[in-house]
């Protein structure tokens, strides 16, 4: 499926933008799963000014959809209608401040975040060598692992509304639970000052190392993914329900739950969106007849199906 091209309309109305504007961006190419179809437009703002310029001067009823490293997504085969903004180098930037803290916009890698935060001898901030995401999608997700999630050590993040102007959100306002974020859901992060403590760097980078290991041992991190698939219930593990079901290896088309963490769902090769979404419906329905718990998807799924409809479940 292909949309309207839309770039000679923005380019008119937009004519001092300076990032990246591309039609039919396949986002397959970006998700970590490697499924679904094209952003109608892929916008890749130069920095912060471009993209405030773009919100003052793009239609209000453009739709927009911000995505970060794609590794939590799960995009649909018809793709993404409207304008999808991905974070590229003008938000790369980490900086040491006093007092054992980082600065990081929200196109930093986790694992940069942590790497840097280990040269600087700052001690708090290894976990995030776990998580494949960006800064920006840790925000959103309160990405989290190995017992420490981001709300315990964000001071605050820079976000931009839909009007393009900046907002700077403490922890409270960033109004936090596990894998939830209820800061306005239009606002689009752009980076975030973290606090950490005094550490070795030998020791963290030697913690990182484990983090890594154990990654590697216990998940499919090799494997077209997008990591835990469902939230944990209350008291509750995700994937202990998933294989009470049975439904450790089950397959629908080239979409498979893994044998290694059945809360992990694998695209084998030739997995369409529509097949990855099914399955994960099926392992609810599953856990609901077995269990009566109903899980709650945390990868979040975006855009349409190859019809061009989004599926009523
Ligand atoms: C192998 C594997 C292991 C994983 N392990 C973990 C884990 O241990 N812990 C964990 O928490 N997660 C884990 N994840 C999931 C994922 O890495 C995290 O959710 C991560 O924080 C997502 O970041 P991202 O940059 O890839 O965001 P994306 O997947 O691109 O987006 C996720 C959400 O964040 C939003 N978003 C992204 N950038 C911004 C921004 N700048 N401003 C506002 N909203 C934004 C998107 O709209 C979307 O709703 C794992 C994933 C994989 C594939």
């Amino acid at each position: 499926m292909t949309f309207a091209d839309l770039r000679a309309d923005l380019t008119d109305k937009l004519p001092d933008l300076r990032g990246r504007l591309a039609a039919n961006a396949p986002l397959s190419d970006i998700t970590w799963f490697r499924v679904g179809g094209p952003a109608q437009l892929l916008f890749t703002p130069k920095d912060e000014a471009d993209l405030a310029y773009f919100f003052k001067h793009c239609p209000d009823d453009l739709p927009v959809t911000i995505i970060g490293l794609g590794s939590n997504l799960l995009v649909r085969d018809g793709g993404i209608p409207g304008v999808v903004i991905r974070l590229g180098r003008g938000f790369g930037e980490i900086s040491v401040e006093e007092g054992n803290r980082l600065r990081a916009g929200s196109a930093v890698p986790d694992v940069k975040l942590a790497r840097a935060a280990a040269d600087a001898g700052i001690a708090g901030l290894a976990f995030y060598r776990g998580i494949p995401g960006g800064v920006g999608g840790a925000l959103r997700m309160n990405g989290g692992a190995h017992g420490r999630e981001t709300c315990e050590v964000l001071v605050e993040a820079r976000a931009m509304d839909r009007a393009g102007n900046i907002h700077t959100l403490n922890i409270d306002d960033m109004k936090y639970g596990y894998r939830h974020c209820g800061a306005p859901a239009d606002y689009i992060f752009t980076e975030a000052l973290f606090q950490g403590e005094a550490g070795e760097r030998d020791q963290i980078l030697a913690e990182m190392e484990k983090i890594a290991d154990y990654r590697e041992q216990a998940q499919p991190v090799k494997a077209r993914t997008g990591g835990s698939t469902f939230k944990n219930p209350p008291g509750n593990s995700a994937w202990k329900l998933i294989d009470a079901a049975g439904c450790r290896g089950f397959q629908i088309g080239g979409a498979k739950v893994s044998e290694k963490h059945c809360n992990f769902l694998i695209n084998e090769g030739g997995a369409s969106g529509a097949e990855l979404e099914e399955l994960g419906e099926t392992i609810r329905a599953r856990v609901k007849d077995t269990s009566g718990i109903e899980l709650e998807w945390e990868i979040r799924r975006l855009g349409v199906a190859a019809n061009g409809k989004i599926p009523e479940r």
